[in-house]
C-alpha cells in the first residue's frame, strides 16, 4: 500500500514539502540491521511484516443528529515476547503504514528496555480537536465495540499516544469492562490515576528522554546545569521533557515548536533567556497548541515551524512526528549540537542519520529515548493485576533505573563494536525478539 505523510512546513524562511512512507522506513532501518547481523531468512520473513491487522468501520452519531463514519485500525506486529503493547493515535493524517512502522518500532521498544511484551500500535484518522466531548467518547468507546475480541491484558495492551489522553484510555476500560462484563484495569494504560492509572505515567517518556539525555552528558564529560535544548513539539512529551531539562537537570529550554491549528502551520516559540516551561503549559490546550498571542505578549518571540531545527544549542528533541530530520532539513542543525534525544517515534529518516552519524551528534534512538512510557504502561499493567499502587516516587525511581540500564547497554554495545546507536539498539532488540520466537517454537 502507497502510504504518504504530509510533512508540510510553511516558513518565511524555507518551504519544505515531503513525502515520507514510515512503514518503508521502518524496514529499512530493520533490513539494514538484518544484514549487519546476518540475521535469518525465517526470522526475516517474520519481523518485516506484521502479524495481524485490523482495519475497521466506527460509526458515531455526531451532535447534529447524523452519523459519520471513522476509519479505525490496530496492528499487532509481534507479541513472541509477550502481549502487544502500543498506543492509540488520533491523527487526521492517520494511516495503516503509518500504523505498521509505529507498530513494529514498538516491538523493538519494548525488547530494548527488556520488558515482557511485544509491539502494536492502534489510530482513528480523525482530528480530535474538531469533536465535541460526547462525540470523542462516543468514538473512544465505538473504538472498543469494534475491537474488543482482539485486545485484553493477555493479548494486547493499547495506551495513549499523539491526540489521545488518559481521559479517552478511562472510557475505553469502561467500555472493554462493560463488554466483557468484568472490571479489567489491564485493557489499557494511560488511564487517569485514580481511575487505575498508575502515578507517573503522564511524565513518564518526557522525563525518560531527559534521564537518558543526563547520562549521555555523563558519557560525553558535559555539565547538564550549562546546557541547552530545542524541543520539536510541546504535547505530553514535549512539555514534560522541557520540565525535565529545567527542573531536574537544571539546563536551559530555549524554543519549543508546536502546530498551529489555528493557522494550519508549525511555529517555534523562543525566548532568548531560556522558556519558562509551566508558563508555556498554562497558555497550551490539551492538543499541545500553545497560544501565541499570550506567549508574545509575555516577552517571547513567534518564529517559523523550522527554528527550532537550527538554534545554537546542546541537544535537539524532536518530540512531535515522524519524518521531521531528512535530507533536506538536517543540514539546517547547527554545528553546535552534540546530543539528539528522539521523544517522537521515526523523527529522523535513513538518509538523515547518515549526516548525523558522520558529523559525530550522539543519537539517542527513539525506541530506546521515548521507552519511559512503556515502561511507567508495564508497571501500570503490573500494578492493575496486583490492585495495589505504588507512590510516585518510586515508580520514577524504578523507570529512571530501568532505562538507565537499558541505554548503557546500547551505548556499551554500540561503543565496543563501533556501531552507530541506532543499529545498537536494533541488534539488541532483533536478538531479543528472535530469542523468544526460537524458545516458542516459531522458526
Ligand atoms: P501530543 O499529541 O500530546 O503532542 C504532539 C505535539 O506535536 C503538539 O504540541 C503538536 O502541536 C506538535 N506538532 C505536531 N505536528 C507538528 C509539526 N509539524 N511541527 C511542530 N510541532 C508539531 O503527542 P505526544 O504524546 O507528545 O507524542 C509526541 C511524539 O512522541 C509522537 O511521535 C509519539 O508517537 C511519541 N511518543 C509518545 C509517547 C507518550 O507516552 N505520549 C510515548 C512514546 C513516544
Amino acid at each position: 500500500m502507497e502510504k504518504t505523510v504530509m510533512n508540510a512546513h510553511t516558513s518565511p524562511r524555507t518551504r519544505v514539502v515531503q513525502e515520507i512512507n514510515p512503514f518503508k522506513m521502518a524496514q529499512a532501518q530493520f533490513d539494514r540491521v538484518a544484514d549487519l547481523m546476518g540475521l535469518s531468512e525465517d526470522a526475516r520473513q517474520i519481523l518485516r511484516w506484521p502479524l495481524r491487522e485490523f482495519r475497521f468501520q466506527i460509526p458515531v452519531r455526531m451532535d447534529d443528529g447524523r452519523i459519520r463514519v471513522f476509519f479505525g485500525y490496530r496492528v499487532q506486529h509481534n507479541d513472541a515476547r509477550g502481549p502487544a503493547k502500543g498506543g492509540i493515535r488520533f491523527h487526521a493524517a492517520e494511516t495503516l503504514d503509518t500504523i505498521r512502522a509505529l507498530a513494529m518500532w514498538m516491538t523493538w521498544k519494548t525488547a530494548v528496555v527488556d520488558l515482557p511484551l511485544g509491539g502494536g500500535k492502534g489510530g482513528v484518522a480523525v482530528d480530535p480537536a474538531s469533536l465535541s466531548r460526547r462525540e470523542l467518547e462516543a468514538l473512544c468507546r465505538g473504538w472498543i465495540d469494534q475491537i474488543w475480541r482482539n485486545i485484553g491484558p493477555r493479548i494486547d495492551v493499547p495506551a495513549p499516544d499523539v491526540g489521545t489522553t488518559p481521559q479517552m484510555m478511562g472510557w475505553m476500560m469502561d467500555e472493554y469492562s462493560k463488554l466483557i462484563g468484568q472490571y479489567t484495569p489491564g485493557v489499557i494504560t494511560g488511564k487517569p490515576v485514580g481511575g487505575g492509572g498508575s502515578p507517573g505515567r503522564a511524565e513518564a517518556t518526557g522525563f525518560g528522554v531527559v534521564y537518558q539525555i543526563r547520562e549521555a552528558m555523563k558519557r560525553l564529560g558535559m555539565n547538564p546545569s550549562q546546557a541547552t535544548a530545542s524541543i520539536q513539539g510541546f504535547g505530553n512529551v514535549g512539555q514534560h521533557v522541557a520540565l525535565a531539562f529545567t527542573e531536574i537537570l537544571g539546563g536551559k529550554v530555549v524554543s519549543v515548536a508546536y502546530w498551529d491549528r489555528e493557522d494550519r502551520t508549525a511555529r517555534t516559540i523562543t525566548h532568548p533567556d531560556g522558556i519558562d516551561p509551566r508558563f508555556l503549559i498554562s497558555i497550551t490546550d490539551i492538543y499541545g497548541t500553545i497560544d501565541k498571542q499570550k506567549a508574545q505578549a509575555a516577552g517571547y518571540l513567534v518564529e517559523d515551524g523550522l527554528a527550532w531545527l537550527s538554534k545554537p544549542v546542546d541537544v535537539l528533541i524532536p518530540a512531535a512526528l515522524e519524518g521531521q530530520i531528512t535530507e533536506h532539513t538536517v543540514h539546517l542543525i547547527h554545528p553546535k549540537v552534540r546530543i539528539l534525544a528522539e521523544g517522537a517515534n521515526g523523527p529522523t529518516t535513513p538518509e538523515a542519520d547518515r549526516v548525523l552519524q558522520e558529523r559525530g551528534v550522539m543519537v539517542i534512538p527513539d525506541f530506546l529515548c521515548n521507552a519511559g512510557g512503556v515502561v511507567v504502561s508495564y508497571f501500570e499493567g503490573v500494578q492493575n493485576e496486583m490492585n495495589y499502587y505504588w507512590s510516585r516516587e518510586e515508580v520514577l525511581q524504578r523507570l529512571d533505573q530501568h532505562l538507565t540500564r537499558s541505554f548503557h547497554e546500547v551505548f556499551r554495545l554500540a561503543e565496543e563494536e563501533h556501531l552507530y546507536p541506532r543499529d545498537a539498539a536494533y541488534i539488541l532488540a532483533i536478538q531479543r525478539v528472535v530469542r523468544a520466537m526460537e524458545m516458542r517454537g516459531w522458526i
